[in-house]
């Protein structure tokens, strides 16, 4: 069965932060939120799907736990009523590690949330103070074991790239994120945006975003994390909107709506050569040969990767003649095989 997420965008309601990557009215792209029309909201999208789909309704956008309380109880109520109907199968909703208490676990305890997606971004606290997050990586240990010990399921997110953090911390948040039990985990790639304190860093110069290249790389190191850990990726990269293409709302960083399948097929890449090194040796001499590729349905354009750029590459790097590469629906899941042949054993 397919899945959806209906979201709700609350932009900055109940923040009193301001991260210094942070603009979510153009994140969102909603300026304003207005209660009245969530159930048209949530109607409107139900009416376009069909039954072979399950929908969650999903508060995004900002820190749901820490809106007005009265606000979030009604939102949650109008949520349930849909739960109730059997019209979606779950709530969930993003915050903030800090927004988790006691309290607030035995409200949602009243409400079927099927995850609660913790804005974790880094666990170096002086990555997270020169962010201004306002809280710090115990914030975030605490708030995954209350949230796992009562039962519910999270989703850690994190960013990449970072301002001071380095490709070390950001493996180190991933193996944390895993380590504290997430469900699933996002991972976002820092932009920068207008009216941003990021952006002035940026303009002056004391801020270099990353290349859509090392966004990719450093991408891919965390995402091998995740898979070997069997924790769920749902996410790379923000959702394509119209405010990521606007030069009034984005000002630079590693943007495109393609960036998670980049990823992924940079992740194949980096396997295929580790395996290719390991299983020659190093050593052998592989210029003028043919690699042969086996690849499961639906996984060839990740093997051949963004402009051919993975076939590209394993033939710069290892001299192959030609790569010849074929989908094998028998091979299961992401399970590649290849195979290294001399040039005229090839049909
Ligand atoms: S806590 Fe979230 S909503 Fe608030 S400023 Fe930071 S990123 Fe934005």
């Amino acid at each position: 069965m397919k899945h959806i997420n209906i979201p709700v965008f609350i932009p900055h309601l109940g923040c009193p932060n301001q991260c210094i990557f942070c603009n979510q009215r153009h994140i969102s792209g909603t300026v304003k939120f207005e209660e009245s029309s969530v159930r048209k909201t949530i109607d409107d999208i139900l009416s376009t799907v069909g039954s072979d789909v399950s929908c969650e309704i999903a508060f995004f956008g900002g820190s749901f736990t820490g809106i007005d309380r009265d606000l979030m109880l009604r939102l949650l109520d109008l949520a349930q009523g849909y739960v109730n109907k059997g019209l979606v199968c779950g709530i969930r909703m993003s915050t903030r590690p800090d927004y988790i208490s006691e309290e607030i676990i035995e409200i949602l305890k009243r409400y079927s949330i099927s995850y609660v997606e913790l804005g974790i971004q880094s666990m170096n606290d002086d990555v997270l103070r020169y962010l201004k997050r306002g809280h710090t990586s115990s914030d975030t240990v605490r708030a995954a074991r209350l949230l796992k010990k009562n039962g519910f399921n999270f989703v850690g997110q994190m960013m990449i790239g970072l301002p001071t953090a380095t490709k070390e911390d950001e493996l180190y948040c991933a193996k944390e994120i895993c380590r504290l039990g997430a469900g699933a985990c996002r991972i976002y790639p820092t932009l920068v945006f207008s009216q941003t304190e990021l952006e002035e860093l940026t303009l002056n110069g004391e801020y270099k975003p990353l290349s859509l290249d090392e966004a990719v790389e450093r991408c891919a190191a965390v995402l091998k994390v995740f898979n070997e850990n069997g924790v769920d990726c749902i996410r790379i990269g923000l959702c394509d909107s119209e405010n990521l293409h606007s030069d009034d709302t984005y000002v630079a960083g590693p943007n495109s709506p393609s960036v998670g399948e980049m990823v992924k097929s940079r992740m194949i890449y980096d396997d295929l050569c580790e395996a290719i090194e390991i299983q020659s040796g190093l050593t052998a001499e592989l210029t003028g040969k043919v690699l042969h590729i086996e690849c499961p349905k639906g996984l060839l354009s990740q093997v051949i990767g963004h402009k051919r750029s993975n076939i590209c590459k394993l033939k710069n790097k290892f001299g192959f003649k030609s790569i010849m590469t074929i989908e094998n629906p028998t091979l299961e899941n992401k399970t590649i095989k290849f195979e290294i042949k001399e040039e005229n054993s090839c049909v």
